[in-house]
């Protein structure tokens, strides 16, 4: 056995107790720290590859706190409460905040309205904020709907009012706002590679240590308790990946289902035909929100209008349709990284 053998082996041992120094030094892309943040009302796990990457995780997640305090619906004194009740009344709420409402504006443009951050009101009248689950009547909603839209969101500077009655809820895009955030600061720490699972928003930056992309599972909605239960499986770099499905949140009542993601058309879970809807870009800042708000948009857009969006190439983008009977639709663009699973049960198209 040669000394260099000899060496390999003492440092794969060294490594292996979690041991660096003394004699050598582990490839400093190999340094690994992974921990888990349960913020925003889901579980996130946080992985990072480099000499920074626990400097890297521990800033990831002291900034996944503070844009949870700033951003929520639920906690009294966020930026987002404290204009939703401001009962009309102008609220400095600075230029992050007033940031992101201006680029959710942007995005109900661009989506025909089918992403809108001041349905808020509907989601709380069906119970999703407060997990009092009812089944609101039509009177109620058509009252309610008169207060979304965004013409009644109004910014100035760093200040924000909203007409009496509107309140708005980044629900649809404060993860995914989060995951560019992250990826930002992974890039200041020169990560490598990691992966950031923020519940259903994955940002991969790198391969893997063994030079291979990142295997991204996409969910089956069917089977959403079971680790194995996925539809397809993607192999991705430097990519944000986001899911909206009907089975994330959900209750039942009278044998029926009704889940969290709205159409603002009609006030009530959208019923498009689809189950799930992954949206998925290059890792490019930004993206992470972009890819947040459209797997919302194009859940409540249903399959044909979700492929016209895409084929409109306003953004760039692929996508992943599950429907409810039965198919997963996949863009042309993931073809090469994209694997079925035989054993699902789907059949699976390619569009172009
Ligand atoms: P997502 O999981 O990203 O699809 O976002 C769903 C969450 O966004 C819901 O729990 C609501 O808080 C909010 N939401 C529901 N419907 C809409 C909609 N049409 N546009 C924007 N946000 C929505
Ligand atoms: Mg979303």
């Amino acid at each position: 056995m040669g000394w260099k053998r000899i060496t390999a082996l003492l440092l794969a041992a060294l490594a292996g107790c979690g041991l660096t120094g003394c004699g050598g030094r582990m490839d400093p892309d190999e340094a690994q720290e992974s921990i888990q943040v349960i913020a925003m009302d889901t579980a996130m796990v946080l992985t990072a590859y480099g000499e920074k990457s626990t400097r890297a995780v521990y800033d990831a997640e002291e900034e996944v706190r503070r844009l949870d305090a700033l951003l929520s619906r639920t906690s009294g004194d966020s930026e987002i409460s404290m204009l939703n009740d401001a009962g009309g009344e102008m609220v400095t709420v600075g230029e992050e905040v007033c940031g992101l409402i201006q680029t959710a504006g942007e995005f109900t443009e661009a989506t025909g309205g089918t992403f809108d951050i001041t349905i808020a009101p509907v989601v709380s009248a069906w119970g999703f904020t407060t997990d009092s689950y009812q089944v609101p009547d039509q009177e109620t909603l058509r009252t309610l709907l008169e207060h979304v839209g965004m013409e009644h969101v109004h910014l100035s500077g760093g200040s924000a009012r909203l007409d009496p009655g509107t309140m708005i809820d980044l629900g649809g895009i404060a993860k995914g706002y989060t995951a560019d955030r992250v990826a930002e600061i992974f890039q200041e720490h020169g990560v490598p590679r990691g992966k950031v699972e923020l519940g259903g928003n994955i940002l991969v930056i790198g391969d893997k240590p063994d030079g291979t992309a990142w295997r991204v599972g996409v969910q089956d909605p069917k089977r959403p308790d079971e680790a194995d239960g996925l539809v397809c499986v993607l192999d991705l770099t430097d990519a944000f990946a986001v899911t909206s499905g009907s089975y994330q949140r959900y209750f039942e009542q009278d044998g029926k289902r009704y889940h969290h993601i709205i159409d603002p058309a009609t006030g009530c879970p959208a019923d498009s035909g689809l189950t799930s809807v992954t949206v998925m870009a290059d890792s490019t800042l930004g993206n992470g929100t972009m890819c947040d708000a459209l797997s919302t948009a194009l859940f409540v857009m249903g399959e044909d209008k979700a492929l016209d969006f895409w084929r409109s190439g306003v953004y760039d983008f692929q996508l992943v349709l599950v429907t409810e009977d039965d198919r997963v639709v996949v863009t042309e663009g993931l073809k090469d990284d994209f694997a079925e699973l035989e054993e699902s049960g789907y059949t699976y198209e390619y569009v172009s």
